[in-house]
């Protein structure tokens, strides 16, 4: 596997501000591989720009590490960036920046004179850049006399001549009608996947999200999210995948502004009921969420759900109300379980295992079926498999539901689903939500024996084994 491409580690840029000041950028952390495309998503004033920029090497850091295509950025004299950034990496800008008092030709040409090539070479490929993006008729114009697209398009011509690996774009087509901004987007998305260039964009639109790899979340100069688009095959598959929780990322994509409480509430919501009242439902979830939070008890949440909706209320059967707020009291308690055993650092494997019997015998005494211990066993191997990520949700619910004798748990289906609704719900609330938060138990197992067998040998003391351990 190859190593990142782009890496920042504990990145802050600082800005005097009266006599405090500004975070741009607040301890970043984070790898982008090659031939990978991924988004800073965020409000205006997050720190994307200032992200962008570090990694440019036009922004020094105040503290941390840029490592660029193997380079600390920081040990670079200015000139040695200059030249690392003339073959490293193309720029495009939201006000696309071409010299206005040169034509197309030269504009795209520019960057090629300091590399000396010769004249007739650099207009050849300059050339062969306009026409790929169909602007090589506008070659003699200035600037001024295209259109918004076509300017950005000779900026992408520009950004390109020095074939660089990298393509930084700052709100590419945040001055563009809509018409063009899709054309652009289309160009960078083969720019990624035919020429294999390493993309990084930054934008504040919900609609682009989509043709990233990653996408990373800014808030007040911090990643607050991670998301990986389930629809791309992404550039760097684990070897083991950790549990991923695809119904969360699907409502990313739907709402990309809500905070996790909310989603977490949603999808709550739309497990446990299938409501046809869309109304109803929101009610339930803003319900939900107050009780996870912990603002509501559980007595004036089933009151307010079984209430008559004249009185504010939802209207639910109380017997419906009580059930819903046991399931959700069972899910959340489960997960704190989880969390407190998964989040701190298991000390053995039989504290693993511990785990996998207790969560076992719960969905099990749940969905009130009656397993041998032969069934128990198998359905442990299952939940292990789902929490390493091994199965997707659809084949745990297969693996319960086949035969015993075929190797499955031998449940029927309606347990078989039950059992996987409330492991996927517990999951909701203890699969943290970035791949970088999500713990791999198995990763965590394999360390220890590791260190155990450093211990073994006298390499380590037993503090260190503590010391080493992931938080
Ligand atoms: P974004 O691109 O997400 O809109 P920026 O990276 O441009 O955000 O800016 C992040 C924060 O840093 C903002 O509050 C901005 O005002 C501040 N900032 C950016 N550059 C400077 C600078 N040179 N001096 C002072 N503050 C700056
Ligand atoms: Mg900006």
């Amino acid at each position: 596997m190859k190593g990142p491409i782009i890496s920042l580690k504990n990145v802050s840029v600082r800005y005097p501000e009266g006599d405090r000041e500004l975070r741009a950028l607040d301890n970043v952390s984070l790898d982008i591989y090659p031939e990978e495309y991924v988004i800073f998503f965020g409000p205006s004033g997050c720190g994307k720009s200032t992200l962008l920029y570090a990694v440019a090497g036009l922004e020094r850091p105040t503290e941390g590490t840029v490592n660029v295509l193997g380079r600390d950025l920081s040990t670079l004299s200015y000139q040695e960036i200059v030249n690392f950034h003339r073959k490293s990496i193309g720029m495009i800008f939201q006000a696309y920046f071409l010299i206005p008092s040169l034509s197309v030709r030269a504009n795209v040409a520019l960057p090629q004179i300091f590399l000396g090539l010769q004249k007739q070479e650099r207009i050849k490929l300059g050339e062969s850049l306009l026409e790929r993006f169909h602007i090589l008729e506008q070659k003699g114009k200035i600037p001024t006399q295209l259109s918004g697209g076509q300017q950005q398009r000779v900026a992408i011509a520009r950004s390109l001549i020095n074939d660089p690996p990298i393509l930084l774009a700052d709100e590419p087509v945040g001055n563009l009608d809509s018409k063009s901004a899709e054309d652009f987007m289309k160009l960078l998305e083969e720019l990624n996947e035919k020429d294999k260039k390493t993309i990084v964009m930054v934008t504040h639109n919900p609609a682009h999200l989509g043709y990233a790899h990653r996408v990373f979340y800014m808030k007040d100069g911090k990643i607050v999210r991670e998301v990986k688009n389930t629809e791309r095959q992404q550039v760097r598959e684990e070897t083991m995948q950790p549990y991923r929780n695809e119904g969360l990322s699907e409502l990313f994509k739907y709402y990309p502004h809500l905070d996790e409480e909310s989603l977490k509430a949603k999808m709550i919501a739309m497990h446990l009921l299938e409501m046809p009242d869309i109304d109803v439902e929101h009610q339930i979830e803003r319900l939900s969420q107050q009780y996870i939070q912990g603002k509501l008890t559980s007595a004036d949440f089933i009151s307010a759900l079984s209430r008559s909706p004249r009185d504010g209320g939802v209207g639910l059967y109380e017997h419906h109300a009580e059930r819903l707020a046991d399931e959700i009291a069972a899910v959340l308690g489960m997960s704190k379980f989880l969390k407190k055993s998964f989040g701190t650092f298991p000390r053995n494997y039989e504290e693993y295992k511990t785990i996998l019997e207790r969560v076992s015998t719960y969905l099990a005494l749940f969905s009130d079926a009656h397993l041998t211990s032969g069934q128990i066993e198998k359905l442990q191997a299952a939940i292990k498999g789902r929490l390493e990520g091994s199965l997707n949700r659809v084949d745990f619910t297969a693996t319960l539901d086949k035969p015993f004798d075929d190797g499955g748990v031998g449940m029927n289906i309606r347990t078989a689903r039950n059992i996987a609704r409330v492991l996927e719900l517990i999951l909701v609330d203890y699969g943290r939500m970035t791949e970088r938060q999500t713990i791999q138990p198995d990763q965590i197992v394999g360390a220890l024996a590791e260190h155990q067998d450093a211990a073994q040998s006298g390499l380590l003391s037993d503090n260190t084994i503590q010391s080493n351990a992931p938080h």
